[in-house]
């Protein structure tokens, strides 16, 4: 970008640059406007319009580092990995973790989460507790964003059960499971609303 002083005197004056602004923003919603005019008469469908993804019934696959909602992960008999140890709470900033440990019945298996909740509306994302955990117990490749709406704040807390089920989706359904199950139940939500049902 130009220093001040070594800008010429219509450059100074803004308007030209911002009438250039203009043109080019008319420019893209004229172009735009008349393909897709013409797409819907069916012409032009050679020449691409620039478009918005229409979310959720159309999304972009998410990148494979993209940090999304918990799930606890499992061992082979599908119980459950973590052992309760606690240090996914301490490194937590945003406190929002909350284990109840307890004795396992298998005297091999030291402690267990009896409960363990996060409190998605707390939850800060920053991988934490991922990071914090000395058996992979804990991942966010869910590949889903958290849940954006409820009627109350327990809506949010995500306890063991629904975190060790988006373990058990993924490794039956694939990578993309969570999010389709999310988006059928948009789509059922707002069948509901539409009828008028809570
Ligand atoms: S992602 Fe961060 S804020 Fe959220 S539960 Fe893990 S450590 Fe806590
Ligand atoms: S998820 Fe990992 S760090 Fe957290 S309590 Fe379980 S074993 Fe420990």
């Amino acid at each position: 970008m130009k220093r001040k002083e070594e800008m010429t005197w219509l450059e100074r004056m803004y308007l030209p640059e911002v009438l250039r602004g203009l043109t080019v923003t008319l420019f893209h919603f004229g172009r735009n406007l008349t393909l897709h005019i013409l797409h819907s008469l069916g012409m032009a469908r050679d020449t691409k319009a620039a478009y918005s993804t229409q979310y959720p019934e159309e999304r972009k696959r998410y990148p494979d580092t993209y940090r999304g909602s918990h799930r606890l992960t499992l061992k082979e008999d599908g119980a459950v990995r973590c052992t309760a140890c606690f240090l996914c709470a301490t490194a937590c900033p945003a406190n929002c973790i909350h284990i109840e440990a307890g004795e396992h019945p298998d005297p091999n298996v030291e402690k267990y989460p009896v409960r363990y909740e996060i409190d998605t509306l707390r939850c800060i994302y920053c991988g934490m507790c991922v990071e914090a955990c000395p058996c992979d117990a804990i991942r966010m490749d869910t590949y889903v964003h958290p849940r954006i709406w409820g009627f109350s704040r327990t809506d949010f807390i995500e306890p063991k059960e629904i975190l060790m089920g988006r373990s058990h989706t993924l490794a039956d359904g694939g990578r993309d499971s969570l999010m389709v199950q999310m988006l059928e139940s948009y789509k059922a939500g707002e069948k509901r609303a539409m009828l008028g049902d809570k």
